[in-house]
């Protein structure tokens, strides 16, 4: 009935506007408690407008600017076969490309297939990954990975990511990096980049988990341009929207963006 529908969205709404007033409340007493100045209060506050955008009409337009501005993005990290990316993407947890990249130039003119890797030790590899931090930890995962690859897939790499995440020491955003990639599936690869700029624009809550994140962005973003999406949205990350100071004033996206929309609205 359509009369009801409505009334439901309405009833939605509502509970979601007092959940947020609610949470603005116990923000202004814990602020409070902890002596805060009136600055305090509205940053408190301001934390809070970082909740997921209502309109879907928002949400939508939005990606369809971050799919405008970055229209062709590829990942950093350089690769000739989804093995080489996998093994690219073990070494490149919390340590930079462009270090990964020269490493691996190097160790895949050597080293290209899990064969190659499954039989050797982590201190083989040292000369080649030496520069990257944690070396010697995901050199054995890249060994381990290889081996699994070998007895459970006959050396090939899964293109889904419920098949790669199977293997021990493979999360999802590894996985999805694979499948979008370098199968060219559809796939929502949360990084850091992604997580951050994806929770201040308001197209998620800020709070949820990679994998939450993951999830809800599968629901609003169309399947074919999801990869696309995630590349774009890594760009946007690295060049604009800063951990620390993102650079709004320049922003293509701040119009949209719910967070500097709430930042204005207090200063
Ligand atoms: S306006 Fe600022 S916070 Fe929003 S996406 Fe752009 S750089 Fe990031």
């Amino acid at each position: 009935m359509p009369g009801r529908s409505k009334y439901s969205k309405k009833k939605s709404e509502n509970l979601k506007r007092k959940s947020e007033s609610q949470k603005r409340k116990k923000a202004r007493s814990s602020a409070k408690k902890k002596g805060g100045s009136k600055k305090r209060l509205l940053k408190e506050e301001k934390h809070y407008e970082y909740s997921e955008l209502e309109s879907p009409d928002e949400k939508k337009k939005i990606i369809d600017k971050i799919l405008e501005i970055y229209p062709d993005e590829r990942l950093d990290l350089k690769f000739s076969s989804p093995f080489e990316l996998l093994v690219s993407a073990i070494f490149a947890a919390q340590a930079k490309d462009e270090v990964v990249n020269s490493a691996t130039e190097k160790l895949f003119q050597k080293y290209k297939s899990p064969e190659d890797f499954a039989n050797l030790k982590p201190e083989d590899l040292k000369d080649y990954v030496s520069k990257i931090n944690f070396w010697y930890k995901k050199s054995q995962t890249v060994i381990n990975v290889s081996k699994e690859i070998i007895e459970k897939y006959q050396g090939k790499v899964p293109d889904s990511v419920d098949e790669l995440v199977k293997i021990k020491g493979i999360g999802r955003k590894t996985a999805n990096m694979v499948v979008g990639g370098a199968y060219g599936k559809p796939a929502i690869i949360v990084d850091t980049h992604l997580m951050r700029v994806s929770q201040r624009l308001g197209l998620v809550d800020e709070g949820l988990s990679p994998e939450e994140i993951e999830f809800k962005l599968k629901e609003i973003v169309p399947e074919e341009v999801q990869t696309k999406f995630s590349f774009a949205l890594i760009r946007h990350g690295k060049k604009v929207c800063h951990a620390k100071n993102p650079d709004c004033q320049i922003c293509e996206l701040k119009k949209l963006c719910r967070w500097y929309k709430a930042s204005f609205k207090y200063t």
